[in-house]
């Protein structure tokens, strides 16, 4: 520890300016891939980031796990290829009653339509050694959002996923980030092992189970944002000036 876990949304390419932020191309997504690689990162579960958290066994400094939030079916398509030729694990959280259908909840975000997981892909990706979680049946501001209603997303997300799986769903994603004491409750109560935030930083041993550090990757992040955020797990980068000298003093220190 500490352990980084970077988010990523969609990758495939961008069909519009809106979605640009969220999708990172299939051959951006490798060279991260690579870059973890040839950096000697250790990829690592989900549940394994939470033993590590509990102190039950000890993760290396240099360890990174991958997540996917939505669900959108370019985690089958474009994704799990790539993970594959790398041997790495990830999660994907699953917008539950979208499941087989459409990304309804972006279209007011100006995002185009795009198909989600169906149930066939879901099991898919478990049995390729992909871990699903959930990200609450309708991608709802659970910070926001009535307590009945907030239990109601919490449980039957996991509850949907479980018949399709027919294994326990024990990891959740808050959708935009958004939660309150109560929903973080309901999460625990609903019997969830962890959930993941949008905060950045690393996770330690002192972070909390369910509410989990992840690092944004951007779909428009250059190789070397990516390396930043693998290291230090920030969401906000300096800019594009600062950062360029930041990167070249290492360089040269490197060099010498
Ligand atoms: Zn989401």
């Amino acid at each position: 520890m500490p352990v980084t876990m970077l988010m990523y949304h969609v990758i495939a390419t961008p069909q519009n300016a809106a979605e640009a932020r969220f999708c990172r191309t299939p051959d951006a997504f490798r060279k991260d891939m690579e870059q973890i690689q040839q950096a000697g990162y250790q990829v690592i579960p989900f549940a394994t980031v939470l033993e590590g958290i509990a102190g039950k066994i000890e993760i290396p400094d240099k360890a990174v796990a991958i997540t996917f939030d939505d669900g959108v079916a370019c985690a089958y398509e474009n994704a799990l290829p790539i993970l594959q030729e790398f041997g790495y694990p990830a999660s994907v959280f699953v917008v539950s009653s979208l499941i087989g259908g459409y990304n309804d909840w972006c279209e007011i975000f100006g995002f185009p339509r795009r198909r989600m997981l169906t149930a066939y892909e879901i099991r898919a990706l478990t049995e390729s050694g992909v871990d699903i979680g959930s990200h609450t049946l309708s991608h709802v501001w659970l910070g926001k959002t009535e307590d009945a209603s907030v239990v109601k997303e919490v449980q039957d997300s996991k509850a949907i996923l479980e018949d399709i799986l027919g294994q326990r769903i024990s990891h959740f994603a808050y959708p935009f980030g958004s939660w309150s004491p109560f929903a973080r409750n309901a999460v625990i109560e609903a019997g969830y092992t962890g959930a993941c935030s949008t905060m950045s930083g690393r996770n330690r041993k002192d972070t909390d189970p369910y509410l989990l550090r992840r690092s944004e990757i951007k779909g428009n992040d250059a190789p070397w944002q990516f390396r930043l955020k693998l290291s230090f797990a920030t969401n906000d980068m300096p800019p594009i000036s600062d950062a360029r000298r930041v990167v070249s003093q290492t360089l040269k220190k490197w060099k010498q």
